[in-house]
């Protein structure tokens, strides 16, 4: 059976996503496109692919059997619940949306149709580095979980687009979700604090240091630096009772010359999460293909959500700002079977 596909948003992830439909993966066909921009998404179509002119139009075609959403966060939520209305199982890139309201309303609507139809972009968890790190933790031989270093370095951002509320509400969310994963454990508070500023990112306010504060007591630390000139280097260590856990420098070619001994570092997210978006991708078919959704939920897009509002908020205050969540509705399991995924 092939699943039939509708793309939402045909920038540089939609374009990505589309290369990793129709080149990699099998079980799946994209049938449709639709950009705000139409020019560009008649470019980014596939042999035989209908643009649409609008989202709606998309997700209510019946060649649309499921629906990819690559917009612009705040353009999510309106995708979300058409979808949702339509009873098609969506994949939606992160931020699942961009308020706690909108997050709240979208989880009425899912609860409401009573299956789950909805995948947040979150690849870290798809990613084998990060799964075998999961898999020691969860083993339980290093006792518990007690600090999490998390470390995301963008060589650059695009210049003018990116603003400084964006570290923390548009990078963050990576981090918060892979913690709440790691750990097996929500996020109850957040502080921010800002360092001395990287004079390449002119008046962008980077980097920023932010610490989570964990249900259980434990504490994580994020440094975000989104200019940091040499490469997109993902690092990760955990802390436990009795040893430390970390992700691996990414295996690669070592080069001896008159420079000295060296690995390349990826250039991008594209290029260090490869095999972790194809994952993604092919849990989402499958689970698609029977009518549903299995990976990181709207729940999950709901947490990251209030800590990037949190983390917002902790920038003005200076202070930790605190967080609380609705009951976890019974659609979105209990917090272990979320964490096992
Ligand atoms: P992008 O290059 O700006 O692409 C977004 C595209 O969607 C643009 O062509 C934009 O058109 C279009 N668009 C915006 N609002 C729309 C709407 N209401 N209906 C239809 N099309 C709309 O951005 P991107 O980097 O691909 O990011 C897209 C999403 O993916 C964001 O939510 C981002 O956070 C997420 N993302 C996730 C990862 C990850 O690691 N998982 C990595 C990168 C991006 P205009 O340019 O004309 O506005």
């Amino acid at each position: 059976m092939t699943l039939e596909v509708g793309i939402i948003g045909t920038g540089m992830i939609g374009q990505d996503h589309i290369r990793r439909l129709t080149k990699v993966l099998s079980g799946v066909e994209v049938v449709g496109v639709t950009d705000i921009d139409q020019a560009r998404a008649a470019a980014a179509a596939p042999e035989g692919a209908e643009v649409f002119a609008t989202p709606a139009a998309l997700i209510s075609s019946e060649k649309v059997q499921a629906v990819v959403i690559c917009s612009w966060g705040p353009a999510h939520e309106e995708q979300l619940l058409a979808a949702i209305a339509a009873g098609k199982p969506v994949f939606c890139e992160k931020p699942l949306v961009t308020s706690e309201a909108a997050a709240l309303r979208v989880m009425e609507a899912e609860v409401a149709f009573g299956r789950r139809l909805v995948q947040v972009g979150f690849m870290r968890r798809f990613d084998a580095d990060y799964r075998r790190l999961k898999a020691v933790i969860d083993g339980g031989k290093l006792g518990a979980p007690l600090m999490f270093h998390s470390v995301h370095r963008n060589a650059s951002v695009p210049e003018g687009l990116y603003t400084s509320e964006m570290p923390l509400n548009d990078t963050l969310v990576h981090d918060a979700d892979i913690s709440r994963w790691l750990l097996s454990d929500e996020v109850t508070g957040v502080e921010v604090r800002v360092p001395r500023r990287s004079s390449r990112g002119g008046e962008l306010r980077d980097p920023v240091f932010v610490l989570l504060h964990m249900a259980s007591g434990a504490l994580v630390d994020v440094e975000i630096s989104v200019n940091i000139a040499y490469g997109y280097d993902i690092r990760g260590e955990v802390s436990c009772e009795a040893g430390v856990a970390a992700l691996p420098n990414r295996p690669a070619t070592v080069i001896s010359d008159s420079n000295g001994i060296r690995q390349a570092i990826p250039a991008d997210w594209r290029e260090r999460f490869i095999e972790a978006y194809d994952q993604e991708f092919r849990e989402w078919i499958e689970a698609a293909s029977e009518g549903t959704a299995t990976g990181p939920s709207t729940w999950d897009g709901y947490a990251a959500t209030l800590v990037a509002d949190a983390a917002l908020c902790a920038v003005a205050s200076r202070g930790l700002e605190p967080i609380s969540m609705i009951a976890k509705p019974g659609l979105y399991g209990p917090l272990t079977a979320m964490a096992a995924e």
